[in-house]
C-alpha cells in the first residue's frame, strides 16, 4: 500500500468512528431529520421494500393496506398486549392514518392539529397546530375531521378544514410554507389526505352539499407553487373552459341551475398514484343539489359527477374516465378509497383499479385505459336492476323519487361503503370491505328546492323525504335493509368472481378501516368500541382488545427497532359518530398500541355521562308542534337527529339544560356557538319558527318520557305536521 492510499484509508477509518462516536439517539431531532429525508419518489414507489415503515395514507401506491410483516400470527396472537396508550385530551372523532418512519409516528387529528410521537415509549415529540378560523365552522358537513398526512423528503403536508396546504418540517414541527387551495366563497374545506406524486402534493376538497365546484390541485412539495388545476364539472358555459375536455363535459348538463349553484362533484378522499402509468386517478363526489331534477332539469349523465377520472400525473389533463353512476340523484359519490393491483382475469394479466363506490357495486376497472372489466353488487341495492356490459346501471323504476311518493332506497347517502379504507390481501386475493347497511327515504316535495337553499345545503333538503304523510313505497325484498335501522357488514369480496366469499354482520353503524396481513389477519376498531383481529380466511375472531369509544380511523403495522407493533388511533366522531353512538360514554381521544407480551395498563373507562331528558314542556298546537318537526328536519336534524335517546359526538338537543333553552334564540338564530361548530340560522328561520321547534322538542322529549312507541310517535307527528302544512298551504 502507498502512503498516499494509507493515508485516505486512516482518514475513512477517523470519519467512521467519529460518525459512530456522533449516534444519533432515536426519537431526536437528528434522527428524525435523517429518517424522513429519505423518503423519496423511489423510496414512495418501493414502499413494500420498506416493510416496517408506514409511508403514504393507503401504505404503498396502490392502497392495499396490506402488510407483510410476520412477526404477529394466528400462533401467538394470544400474546399481544397494550405497549402503551396516550390520551389526547379531546373527544372529536379521528379518521386519521398515520405515518410511521422508523418508529417516529406522524399524525392528523380533529381541528387540524398534528403530532408527531415516538412509538418506543408513546411519548409525544412535537405538536403543530393549524389555528384554524371558526368562521369557516359551518360550512363543515362532518365534523373536524381529517384523514391524514402525506410525507416526503423531510415534510409533512396537510390539507386543513378552511382550505390551506400546510408543509410542515417533520423533525421540528415547523411550518415550512402554506398556501390556500380554495376560493373565497365559504363551500370548500378539506379533511381528505394529500398524495406526493413525483415532487408535487396533490389535493382535492369537499363541500358539494354546499354548492362547491369540485376540483383537484398539484403543488410544487418544495415551494407550495401551484402547478395544475383539474375541474371535475365545468363552470360558466359562457366562459372559456378551464380544460378542453370540459366541452365535452358540458353536453351533459342541462339549465343553468348547475353552474350558478356550483355543480358538486368534489374529491374529498380517493387520490391514487400510478407511478408507472404517471397517471393520477380520482374519486369524484355527488351533485349540487343531490337531486339531478334541481341541478339539471330535464336529465343528463352530468359529468364528471360520480366518476373516476385519470389524469396525467404531469400537467393534470383528462387522460379517461368512468362514471359509476349516470345522473347522480342520490348522494352516490365516487369518492371512496380506490385499491390498483394486478389480477389475472381469463387468463390475462390485467392492471386493475377497483372501487366500492357508494352506490352499492363493485368496480373492477382497466386502469391503463379505464375500460369496464365487470361489476357487481357489494350490498343489498334496489335502485338499479343491474350492470349492463358497458359498465352502465340499469334503473329501477321509481329510483328517481320524482312521482310523489316516497321511495325507501338502498343504499342510502351514507352509501354501502363510505370513506372507511378497504384492504386488499394479495395472499388471498380478497378485498375486505366495511358495508353499510341502511336505505332511506328519498322523495321530492312541493317547493323542496327553496327549502334546501333556505337551509344553507344543496342536499338532504330535495331528495330525502321528510313529509311523514306523503305515499311511500317500501320494500318488500326480506334482503332489504328496515327503515331507520342502521347496520353494517364487514365482508371478504373476491374482485374476480365478483362475489361475497364471507361476511359478518355487525348490528352497529360507523365501523372503522380495515388492515391486513401476511399472517392472514385482519384487523378492525368498530363502532362500539371493540379492536378486534379476525382470519381473513373466515372472519372468524381471533382477538379482541376494549378500547372505549367507537373506532373509525384504520389500524397501522410497523417495526420498531425490529419488533412489530400494531397502532390504531380512537376517537369518535365522523358524520354518523355526531349523531349516534354504541358506548354509554364517549371517551377523551386515545392512541392504543399493541405488541407482542405488551402489559400496559389501558387508560380507565369511565361511567356513563348522559345529561338527563330536558323538564320543560309545552302547550303549543298540533299545528305548531307539526310545523317544529318541519323546522328541526330542515336546519337540526342533519346534525342532531336524536331527540331524548342520547347524546352522540353532537348534543340530543332534547337533553339540553333549561339555561340553553333560555338562550335558545342566541344559539340557534344569532350563532354564539359558532366556534363550537353551531350555525346561526337567523337569515332563514323566523323567531315564530323558532318556538315552534322549541315545542316540538318539549313535545318529543314528553313522548320519550311516555314510553311512547316509534310507531305512534311517527303517526302523531305525521298527523300534526299534515296540519301545520294544510294550515301554511291555506295562509298562502
Ligand atoms: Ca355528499
Amino acid at each position: 500500500m502507498t502512503n498516499l492510499l494509507k493515508g485516505i484509508f486512516l482518514v475513512g477509518i477517523i470519519l467512521l468512528t467519529a460518525c459512530q462516536a456522533e449516534k444519533i439517539t432515536k426519537g431526536s431531532q437528528a434522527h428524525i431529520a435523517q429518517v424522513t429525508a429519505a423518503i423519496d419518489d423511489k423510496m414512495l414507489a418501493n414502499a413494500d421494500e420498506y416493510k416496517g415503515d408506514w409511508l403514504s395514507y393507503g401504505r404503498n401506491y396502490s392502497e392495499t393496506r396490506y402488510s407483510e410483516l410476520t412477526q404477529i400470527n394466528k400462533e401467538n396472537i394470544g400474546e399481544l398486549g397494550l405497549a402503551w396508550a396516550t390520551e389526547l385530551g379531546f373527544t372529536k372523532g379521528i379518521q386519521a392514518t398515520p405515518i410511521v418512519v422508523d418508529g417516529i409516528m406522524f399524525f392528523s387529528a380533529p381541528k387540524n392539529v398534528v403530532y408527531a410521537f415516538d412509538t418506543r415509549t408513546g411519548k409525544e415529540i412535537w405538536r403543530f397546530d393549524a389555528e384554524l378560523d371558526v368562521n369557516k365552522f359551518p360550512d363543515l358537513c362532518c365534523g373536524f375531521a381529517n384523514r391524514g398526512l402525506a410525507i416526503y423528503k423531510g415534510d409533512l403536508f396537510m390539507g386543513t378544514l378552511d382550505g390551506r396546504l400546510i408543509s410542515i418540517d417533520a423533525a421540528t414541527g415547523t411550518k415550512n410554507w402554506e398556501v390556500m387551495t380554495i376560493p373565497e366563497d365559504g363551500k370548500h374545506s378539506i379533511t381528505g389526505a394529500p398524495r406526493i406524486a413525483d415532487g408535487k402534493v396533490i389535493i382535492g376538497n369537499g363541500g358539494a352539499e354546499l354548492g362547491a365546484r369540485g376540483f383537484v390541485s398539484a403543488y410544487d412539495a418544495a415551494t407550495g407553487k401551484q402547478i395544475w388545476r383539474f375541474y371535475t364539472v365545468p363552470g360558466d358555459p359562457n366562459q372559456p373552459f378551464e380544460h378542453p375536455d370540459l366541452k365535452e363535459a358540458v353536453k351533459t348538463w342541462n339549465g343553468d341551475v348547475w353552474w350558478q349553484q356550483g355543480g358538486g362533484g368534489t374529491v374529498w378522499d380517493a387520490i391514487v398514484y400510478d407511478p408507472e402509468l404517471k397517471l393520477i386517478y380520482i374519486g369524484v363526489g355527488n351533485g349540487a343539489h343531490w337531486n339531478r331534477e334541481f341541478r339539471s332539469p330535464g336529465g343528463g349523465d352530468n359529468l364528471y359527477l360520480s366518476s373516476i377520472v385519470a389524469l396525467n400525473a404531469e400537467d393534470g389533463s383528462y387522460q379517461w374516465h368512468f362514471q359509476t353512476t349516470p345522473g347522480e340523484t342520490w348522494d352516490y359519490t365516487a369518492t371512496q378509497p380506490i385499491i390498483l393491483a394486478d389480477l389475472t382475469i381469463e387468463g390475462q394479466q390485467r392492471k386493475v383499479l377497483m372501487q366500492a363506490p357508494k352506490n352499492g357495486f363493485f368496480y373492477v376497472l382497466d386502469r391503463t385505459d379505464g375500460s369496464f372489466i365487470s361489476a357487481n353488487n357489494y350490498v343489498y341495492q334496489n335502485w338499479a336492476k343491474g350492470i349492463d356490459e358497458n359498465g352502465r346501471p340499469i334503473e329501477a323504476e321509481g329510483a328517481r323519487y320524482t312521482d310523489g311518493q316516497v321511495h325507501w332506497i338502498a343504499p342510502s347517502m351514507m352509501g354501502g361503503h363510505n370513506w372507511y379504507p378497504m384492504s386488499y390481501n394479495p395472499k388471498t386475493g380478497l378485498v375486505y370491505i366495511p358495508t353499510n347497511k341502511q336505505s332511506a327515504p328519498y322523495g321530492q316535495s312541493k317547493g323542496a328546492a327553496d327549502t334546501d337553499v333556505a337551509a344553507g345545503g344543496l342536499g338532504w333538503n330535495a331528495s330525502l323525504s321528510t313529509k311523514l304523510y306523503m305515499p311511500t313505497v317500501y320494500d318488500k325484498n326480506p334482503n332489504a335493509p328496515i327503515p331507520w335501522v342502521n347496520a353494517t357488514r364487514l365482508i371478504a369480496w373476491d374482485p374476480i368472481a365478483q362475489k361475497e366469499v364471507w361476511g359478518i354482520d355487525q348490528p352497529i353503524f360507523n365501523n372503522g378501516g380495515l388492515l391486513s396481513t401476511a399472517t392472514g389477519l385482519l384487523l378492525q376498531g368498530d363502532a362500539a368500541g371493540m379492536f378486534t383481529i379476525r382470519d381473513v380466511k373466515d372472519g372468524k375472531e381471533l382477538w379482541s382488545f376494549d378500547v372505549r369509544s367507537g373506532a373509525i380511523a384504520p389500524p397501522v403495522t410497523y417495526l420498531v427497532d425490529g419488533e412489530q407493533y400494531i397502532t390504531i388511533l380512537v376517537g369518535w366522531g365522523g358524520a354518523p359518530g355526531l349523531t349516534q353512538k354504541y358506548v354509554d360514554r364517549i371517551h377523551t381521544g386515545t392512541i392504543y398500541t399493541f405488541k407482542l407480551g405488551g402489559k400496559a395498563t389501558p387508560p380507565k373507562k369511565l361511567p356513563a355521562n348522559e345529561q338527563p331528558l330536558t323538564a320543560l314542556r309545552t302547550k303549543a298546537s298540533p299545528e305548531q308542534i307539526g310545523n317544529g318537526w318541519n323546522v328541526w328536519t330542515q336546519f337540526c336534524m342533519p346534525c342532531h337527529p336524536t331527540l331524548g335517546t342520547g347524546n352522540a359526538a353532537n348534543p340530543d338537543i332534547a337533553r339540553s339544560s333549561n339555561e340553553i333553552f333560555d338562550n335558545f334564540d342566541e344559539i340557534v338564530r344569532q350563532g354564539i356557538f359558532l366556534a363550537k361548530g353551531m350555525p346561526g340560522f337567523k337569515d332563514a328561520m323566523t323567531k315564530e319558527e323558532l318556538e315552534d321547534l322549541k315545542s316540538y322538542i318539549f313535545y318529543s322529549a314528553q313522548a320519550v318520557e311516555d314510553g311512547m312507541s316509534p310507531i305512534d310517535y311517527m303517526t302523531n307527528i305525521a298527523q300534526m305536521q299534515y296540519l301545520a302544512d294544510q294550515q301554511k298551504a291555506l295562509k298562502d
